[in-house]
């Protein structure tokens, strides 16, 4: 198959969103299936940083970087590592920085910005995809069923596009985060926003760990996370903020009020991993990207190989020689997501603010 395939791309995510501009913006056809009912359907989640070789380069490559520039918080890149006792080791206030947030929700309206009307089919979520003599079929939950010649899997960490390259599937990395939030947390919570300061806390001990990020509007996302052991398929425990407070007993005080005044819903988000070396053998009709390609416990850099990862394919499938071009980039993916794979995989295994202290001081 040489001549311009008819391109599907399922999930309109940061990988897939960004890979519909570039193509649209080189004059291809391109349809993108998401499962969310409308843009705006559920809540994005908190905020990523976005590296320079990676997410930043790839909106570029978008010429959507002024645009990224107007929204991004240059000024929230501090970090500020503690330990349990509440002992500051690490106080960096990211002035200068080059990876200013974003929130996600934002991401995902200036990926949409440029999008043709109908590019994006919403209420689309795939449930099944069968490979056909010359392209692939998609059938999904509301009864709508389409063709193409390359489906490109952008559907995250549960892709319903990776069966039709592999088996595997991701396997619990032995966490689950639990979200908390602190909204108007400099009226509401002054304390707390001024522990936190301009971007992200870690704080760290007995196996446990706490993250809060400053988000947009002065809000405050918590993650608390506990070590634990899930089966495929098993349901995260349900905690309160009452049952993490007792995962979180012996730290300090002024540590334990992220979790204690925080609001009370509380949503556990078990990780899920792929193998680190997670590869398949390459298929003209069938590519992954972003987390269905590589799923990786969170260490800043998923969203960033996605959108990196779109940028590439995008240029792989101009060349002339789209399949050889696609290969190419695929190995190249491997490769970069391994590497990305296993830093996020050590600072999984780390259990003290110390080891973390020296992971910073090594970079
Ligand atoms: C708690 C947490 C914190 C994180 N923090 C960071 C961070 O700070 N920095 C960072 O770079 N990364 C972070 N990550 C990782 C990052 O969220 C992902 O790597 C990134 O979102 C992957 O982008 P994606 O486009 O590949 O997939 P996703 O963002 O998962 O998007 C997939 C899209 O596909 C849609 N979809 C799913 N299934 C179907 C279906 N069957 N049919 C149609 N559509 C479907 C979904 O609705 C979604 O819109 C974090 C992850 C977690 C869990």
């Amino acid at each position: 198959m040489s001549r311009v395939p008819r391109i599907a791309i399922v999930g309109g995510g940061p990988a897939g969103l960004l890979l519909a501009c570039r193509l649209q913006q080189a004059g291809r056809a391109v349809q993108v299936y998401e499962a969310d009912a409308a843009p705006d359907a559920r809540a994005q989640g908190g905020m990523l940083d976005l590296h320079a070789e990676t997410g930043q380069a790839a909106l570029r490559s978008a010429g959507l970087f002024a645009a990224f520039q107007q929204l991004a918080r240059y000024e929230d890149q501090g970090m500020r590592l503690f330990d349990a006792q509440g002992r500051l080791l690490l106080a960096d206030d990211g002035v200068g920085g080059d990876r200013p947030e974003i929130d996600r929700g934002q991401l995902r309206a200036l990926l949409l910005a440029p999008l043709a009307e109908g590019c994006v089919r919403w209420g689309h979520a795939l449930t099944q995809a069968r490979r056909l003599a010359d392209g692939v079929e998609l059938a999904f939950g509301n009864g709508a069923v389409e063709r193409a010649d390359l489906v490109v899997g952008a559907d995250g960490a549960w892709s319903k596009v990776r069966p039709l390259l592999t088996d595997v599937r991701p396997q619990h990395a032995g966490i689950t985060l639990y979200e908390l939030s602190l909204p108007e947390v400099d009226t509401a919570h002054p304390a707390l926003a001024a522990l936190v300061g301009r971007g992200t806390l870690i704080a760290k001990g007995n196996g446990c760990t706490l993250f809060a990020q400053r988000n947009a509007d002065a809000h405050v996302r918590v993650y608390a996370s506990l070590p634990q052991a899930l089966g495929d398929g098993e349901a995260a425990p349900v905690h309160t903020r009452a049952s993490l407070l007792l995962q979180f007993q012996d730290w300090h005080p002024d540590l334990r009020r992220l979790i204690a005044d925080a609001q009370d819903s509380v949503r556990p988000w078990p990780i899920h991993a792929l193998p680190v070396d997670h590869r398949w053998a390459h298929c003209d009709a069938v590519t992954l990207i972003g987390d269905a390609a590589h799923l990786m416990p969170p260490a800043g850099e998923g969203a960033n190989l996605a959108l990196r990862d779109a940028a590439d394919l995008a240029d792989a499938l101009c060349a002339a020689d789209w399949q050889a071009a696609v290969t190419a980039h695929e190995q190249v993916m491997f490769t970069r997501a391994a590497v990305s794979a296993a830093g996020a995989h050590a600072m999984l295994a780390m259990d003290s603010a110390e080891q973390v202290l020296q992971m910073f001081d090594a970079m």
